[in-house]
């Protein structure tokens, strides 16, 4: 591992912040970056450093200060105000109190932070108070831990770093290992750093430099050590990537639906997770070489790997047992919590697993939305090199029972994962046809906010993926646009394969991709008339038939919300083919209700009268339309919005927005409702549903 230290950075930090926050915080933002940057290091929030320097309080005095990376921060992107100071003379004090809990130790630390709405600091904070160095640097590096985690590993320390680090056995973070840190430090002070067994590394220096430059070396010594004594491995032969994708599909929705956790609500049954596959050749080596002994199916390397990864992983070796393992494991983590815990006020987290292992296939990572599992990816990849390192040189043996568990219900790493709010739809895979329109684009911004994950369906082209790229810049992984015209049947299919790769299923379809003509019946040319039924009828047929296939195979339910149209219960003349097609879709979104409802499938329809455009994006069924009818009316473009807006009985022109709450209304299951249709039109008489 290379020092990243530039003289020439580092000036560029100490010019953008040394005004506001002095030169030493500004340089430990830069050697923070550094060490965030540094994957090997530090995954997801991982680490925390810490520089020591004064404040000026209100009466203009010097008090001496530490400043710590807040607790969850991210060393790659972190700001000086991610490090909140502290007193630093208060928290060395703490040091002479024989015990202290947890809850205890975060009100000391909260209560002794400089400003009252700093973030909480790192709930390692009291052991840089209590270590002398300026500058102290903490991380996990994975060469550190592919040596401690092994059944020798003190021996494998000292031979790759000797005399030059305190080795530390194993102790629950907090204040004990703050304790014991610098008890250590005391009887050894010419160490240049500490390794923590089952947990990291810790540095120190006089400078921001020297501080992060020792973590390199001692990194470098261990990597160097690890080459040397790696077995060569066997070469495995594993299945194409295309049939172990195409295997993937027609498990993962089962395995969804295995994992999702009864919530007790009887309009919304079930607590959905995201899936994210791991199928590339290097994880199915990795996996056929280890197989499901001590190396793979054991603890996670850190404590901190504990809050997204479970104590254990799940292996199915028999993917026609994928229930029944999902079922087992969920029972076993139950009996866990009840065995390790008799505090009542303790809640156990959900009983799923966040990382199994699928024999031949792959490891999919599991969470309650697609930021979560994605982290589970990323720290599960590290992992996985991590115990296959160990493997060639040794045997895994990661933290105890009883470790994890406190670890496990931790409360602050409990509070680094908030509770998912009630109403929203974190957690549930949305498809939208018609999405580059402007009902459709109104519709996937709407479930974004929702927290829904989406996946934005149209013909291929500029329309989609200007609305992708646009949506992402906010939602960023939250949505992904696919290409698929619904009048192709392999194609639907294809395009619901695609996003059961992405995050291993769909809970709710939008129908709404349509196309609109104007003719009246003796000048309507068959052409025009069947091109419009075959993406109003058979595409909606497409899309239900493929949607029920899906939805039943996951086996926890779902929505169908069909975007219909007014025209279907009060129909305009010269508008035929249109209004006979969406009447025929609409016929059909009620018998999917019929036919589904035993599987807790919803399907409701909203029908809205003229939406113009969704911001710039214009609708392409206007497109169509507004010309003729501002022709026959003899209107322009505001004056065809102003004749529609007050054709209805509430004066009010009716956008994609209107449109999308009505989508989230049944989306969200607000009323035991099937086989219905909300009107979004201003008030319509003759085009009310009855
Ligand atoms: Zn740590």
């Amino acid at each position: 591992m290379k020092s990243l230290w530039s003289d020439e950075h580092a000036a560029t930090f100490v010019k953008k912040y040394a005004k506001d926050s002095g030169q030493d915080l500004a340089l430990r933002t830069y050697s923070s970056r550094l060490l965030g940057m540094t994957k090997e290091l530090v995954l997801h929030g991982g680490g925390n450093t810490s520089v020591k320097g004064e404040i000026v309080n209100i009466f203009g005095q010097k008090v001496p200060a530490i400043f710590i990376k807040a607790s969850g921060q991210n060393l790659a992107k972190i700001a000086p105000d991610g490090h909140p100071a502290l007193d630093l003379t208060y928290l060395r004090r703490l040091q002479t109190v024989a015990t202290m809990d947890d809850a205890t130790m975060l009100n000391e630390l909260r209560t002794h932070l400089f400003h009252a709405h700093a973030p909480n600091p790192s709930m390692e904070a009291l052991l840089h108070a209590f270590l002398p160095a300026k500058f102290i640097d903490h991380t996990h590096p994975d060469a550190i831990l592919t040596l401690t985690n092994q059944v020798n590993g003190a021996a494998w320390i000292q031979k790759a770093l000797g005399d030059l680090v305190i080795v530390l056995p194993y102790v629950h973070p907090g204040f004990r290992l703050a304790q014991a840190v610098a008890t250590a430090f005391a009887q050894n002070p010419q160490a240049k750093g500490m390794v923590l067994m089952k947990h990291g590394l810790l540095t120190w220096g006089a400078t921001a430099q020297e501080s992060y430059e020792a973590t390199c070396t001692l990194v470098s010594r261990a990597e160097t050590v690890i080459q040397d004594n790696q077995k060569p491995a066997a070469t495995i032969t594993t299945r194409s990537p295309i049939e172990t994708q195409v295997r993937y599909q027609t498990l993962a929705p089962i395995l969804r639906g295995a994992l999702a956790v009864a919530t007790g609500n009887p309009d919304r049954p079930h607590q959905r997770f995201i899936l994210s596959p791991m199928l590339d050749t290097q994880t199915q080596e990795i996996m056929a070489s280890l197989g499901c002994g001590n190396h793979l199916l054991s603890s996670p390397i850190t404590s901190d790997h504990l809050i997204r990864l479970k104590p254990l992983p799940l292996w199915i070796d028999n993917p026609s047992q994928i229930t029944e393992a999902v079922k087992q494991y969920q029972a076993d983590y139950q009996e866990y919590f009840k065995r390790s815990t008799d505090d009542p006020t303790l809640q156990p987290h959900d009983a799923s697993p966040r990382v199994i292992f699928l024999q031949d296939i792959g490891v999919i990572c599991v969470g309650r939305h697609s930021a979560e599992a994605e982290i589970a990816r990323d720290m599960t990849r590290q992992t996985l090199q991590v115990k296959a390192n160990i493997a060639a040189m040794g045997d895994y043996e990661g933290l105890s029972r009883e470790e994890m568990f406190q670890m496990e219900y931790f409360a602050m790493q409990v509070a680094k994962l908030p509770p998912v709010a009630a109403y929203s739809l974190v957690g549930n895979v949305a498809l939208v046809t018609g999405a580059a329109g402007a009902i459709g684009s109104g519709i996937c911004r709407k479930l974004l906010e929702q927290g829904c994950q989406v996946a934005a369906t149209d013909l291929a082209g500029d329309p989609l993926d200007s609305l992708v790229a646009q949506l992402a810049e906010r939602y960023g992984q939250q949505i992904i646009g696919v290409a698929m015209d619904v009048t192709d049947p392999d194609a639907v299919a294809q395009s619901f394969n695609t996003v059961v790769t992405t995050w291993g299923g769909v809970d709710l379809v939008v129908v709404n991709a349509g196309l609109a003509h104007v003719a009246s019946l003796a000048e309507m040319k068959v052409e025009a008339f069947r091109k419009l039924h075959k993406v109003n009828v058979e595409g909606t047929l497409h899309v239900l038939a493929e949607t029920a296939r899906l939805l039943k195979l996951q086996g926890t339910g779902g929505d169908v919300v069909m975007i219909s149209t007014k025209n279907v219960f009060a129909p305009g003349a010269n508008f035929g083919a249109y209004s006979a097609t969406k009447a025929a879709a609409h016929q059909l979104a009620r018998i999917a209700s019929l036919e589904l409802a035993n599987d807790d499938i919803r399907v409701n329809m909203v029908s809205p009268d003229a939406v113009f455009a969704d911001g710039p994006r214009k609708s392409g069924l206007w497109a169509e339309v507004g010309p003729d009818r501002m022709r026959a009316r003899g209107l322009d473009e505001a004056g065809l919005e102003a004749y529609y807006r007050n054709r209805n009985l509430l004066k009010v022109g009716v956008t994609a927005e209107h449109v999308a709450n009505a989508v989230l209304f049944f989306a969200t299951r607000q009323t035991p409702t099937t086989g219905a249709t909300i009107p979004v039109d201003g008030g319509l008489p003759d085009a009310t549903p009855r």
